[in-house]
């Protein structure tokens, strides 16, 4: 496995669970503890109890998405818990952090080898051969890259697949914030012309922002600096709660990651050699789907290798990845359609007389379209 980020190391957790023997070679010194918090939809929460992976002590349960106008008319409402009661996983919103020491704290001891840089692999010997920067190659029988957007095993596998932006940026943090959202079970997401802004608890008192803009407004190369002026400038004059989270934010709470995205390809590697999570699959943060779709890759590996002998290896990696690609297309697909998700393409009439079962059926299927842990 090339990688220690969610996909890595839920992904090592599920080949361990198969009887694999598993080594993670991760870059960092440290396993990344950085970052905000991720929303766990109920396929992510599903794949990750196939895995045997508890989150329900984490973070906060979330029981309603809500969609609003820049000042404040509702939408659409998502009745996100009658969705986990109907499936039997809940959706929640986890600090990213406690999500990677929950999986990493699973691993046995020898499993997380840090500081190995792999430069690059080759898929097509007897067995996959890793090269890592200053120590010897690795030979394995199965070779997984989960190395995120950038990922080098891609490069190595698949050199013409390089994600490009689409423009828009996300600005984020997760800070304390004095407002009774911080422990409410509610997501509020906000679109107008400025872009779109996204809400929730997180757990632990914090409270997860984030502000996306689109193409030519504040690209990540700007940098924190001066930014949250910027943003105060845009958002400032949106509904509640929005200039109470702006006022109280200092550049230095401010992240920025330009969006990516790619075409979700058929086939993902080559040989032994197969891709989980961003690696596979990159796509903007628009729908809070990449941790979410990391996990169900590294469910579904997991059951396309169950019992499977060396000489079926390769057809039950290319099976793997046919399934999933059928599964998270549509979902990086609409992902990268910022325009249709602040609204613009859609009447905001339509959006407000749509019942919140019709809602919950249009969230609930691309959820359970995209699961493959929900689907058993
Ligand atoms: C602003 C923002 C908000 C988001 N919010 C959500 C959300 O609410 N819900 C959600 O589901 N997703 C969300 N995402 C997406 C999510 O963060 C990613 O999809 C997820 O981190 C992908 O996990 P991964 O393990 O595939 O890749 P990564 O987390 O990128 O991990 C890759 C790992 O590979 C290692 N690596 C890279 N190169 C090498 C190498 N050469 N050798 C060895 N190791 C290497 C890296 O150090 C890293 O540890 C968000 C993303 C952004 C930018």
């Amino acid at each position: 496995m090339v990688g220690g980020g969610p996909a890595g190391l839920a992904a090592a957790l599920g080949l361990l669970a198969g009887g694999h023997r598993v080594t993670v070679l991760e870059r960092a010194a440290a396993l990344r503890r950085t970052g905000g918090a991720v929303t766990l939809s109920s396929g992510g929460t599903a794949a990750l109890a196939a895995l045997g992976v508890r989150v329900d002590d984490l973070g906060r349960h979330l029981e309603v998405l809500e969609s609003r106008t820049e000042d404040g008319r509702p939408l659409m409402r998502v009745p996100l818990g009658d969705l986990g009661r109907r499936v039997g996983t809940p959706t929640t919103s986890v600090l990213r952090r406690r999500l990677v020491e929950r999986l990493a704290g699973l691993l046995p001891a020898d499993v997380l080898r840090l500081g190995a840089r792999v430069d690059g692999v080759e898929p097509h010997g007897r067995r996959p051969l890793v090269h890592l920067d200053g120590a010897p190659d690795v030979a394995a029988d199965l070779l997984v890259g989960a190395d995120g957007e950038r990922s080098p095993v891609r490069r190595s596998v698949r050199p013409g697949a390089v994600p490009g932006r689409t423009g828009w940026t996300t600005w984020q943090g997760c800070t304390r914030v004095d407002h009774p959202l911080v422990d409410d079970e509610r997501v509020l997401f906000l679109t107008g012309p400025a872009g779109f802004c996204d809400l929730q608890p997180a757990g632990e008192g914090l409270l997860q922002w984030s502000f996306s803009t689109p193409p030519g407004v504040l690209p990540a190369a700007h940098g924190p600096r001066g930014a949250a002026a910027v943003l105060r400038a845009r958002f400032g004059g949106w509904a509640d709660p929005v200039p109470a989270v702006l006022a109280a934010v200092a550049d230095d709470d401010l992240s920025g990651w330009d969006h990516r995205t790619a075409p979700v390809p058929s086939v993902w590697g080559a040989g032994a050699v197969t891709l989980v999570g961003d690696a596979a699959h990159v796509m903007p943060p628009s729908l809070g789907q990449g941790v979410n779709q990391a996990l169900e890759d590294a469910h579904a590996l997991a059951a396309a290798l169950r019992g499977v002998g060396p000489s079926d290896v390769v057809r039950a990696l290319r099976g793997y990845e046919a399934r999933r690609t059928r599964q998270v297309r549509p979902v990086a697909v609409l992902a990268g359609s910022e325009e249709a998700i602040t609204h613009r393409a859609l009447s905001r009439g339509v959006m407000r007389s749509l019942p919140d079962s019709w809602a919950l059926g249009l969230w609930g299927g691309m959820v359970r379209r995209s699961s493959a842990a929900l689907a058993g």
